[in-house]
């Protein structure tokens, strides 16, 4: 509930203009350590689960982690217009539906969305066709997060250990495009030090949320 909620968290209360936290890095970044931590420590901010076509990884599950769809569904579904952004990634489909970032704003809730670079571009466009007094419109950050470098990145997506060794290539090749895009997120990251980048992180969605 939403007493819950303050007292739970003062320095974060319930919003009042909920705020939309897009959240992008080549995989092996941090990101997903640094996001998780951020869920964990401030419960008005909820993970935007996402659809996708790839197979659950280890422990994952259907409608936790993500909305495991076929091509099939996935296509049904672009075509009905559900998608508020879509992207081909690694060779798989990934998007947010319009209706869970909705749902988790009209509750009340900081919606936070880990997706890739095609679909930050595609949710800026559609910010821009919003309405002003939109809630997405009015509490919009976007955040990209570096690896400290290339041979680093690999070095993690290596230790890693969950994917195979043609998934782990597919991914460094994307890594340095993703990279030249960050340049289109309001702020940038670099996770070389991971209390530091939380900390960074921490004061970004902070301030965007108008207490900063
Ligand atoms: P993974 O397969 O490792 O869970 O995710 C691979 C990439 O897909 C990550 O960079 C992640 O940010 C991105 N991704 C996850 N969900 C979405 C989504 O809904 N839309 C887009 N455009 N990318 C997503």
């Amino acid at each position: 509930s939403q007493h819950h909620l303050i007292e739970e968290n003062p320095a974060m209360p319930r919003p009042s203009r909920p705020l939309m936290i897009v959240v992008s890095a080549p995989s092996g970044a941090g990101k997903s350590t640094l996001c998780n931590r951020l869920v964990d420590e401030f419960p008005s901010v909820k993970y935007s689960v996402s659809c996708t076509t790839r197979e659950p990884r280890g422990e994952e599950k259907d409608g936790e982690h993500y909305y495991f769809l076929s091509k099939k569904e996935f296509k049904e579904r672009i075509k009905n217009g559900e998608f508020l952004e879509y992207a081909k990634v690694h060779g798989n489909y990934y998007g947010t539906l319009e209706d869970t970032v909705l749902y988790a704003m009209e509750e009340g809730s900081h919606v936070l969305l880990d997706i890739d670079v095609q679909g930050a571009k595609q949710i800026r466009e559609s910010l821009v066709r919003l309405d002003l007094r939109h809630p997405i419109r009015r509490g919009f950050t976007d955040i990209f997060i570096s690896p400290p470098s290339m041979e680093e990145l690999e070095k993690r997506l290596r230790g890693r250990g969950t994917d195979e060794e043609k998934v782990i290539q597919k991914r460094l090749e994307n890594a340095a495009a993703e990279l030249a895009c960050r340049t289109e997120y309001s702020f940038q990251i670099v996770n070389d030090d991971l209390e530091k980048a939380y900390r960074e992180l921490k004061t970004v969605i902070l301030s965007g949320i108008g207490l900063g």
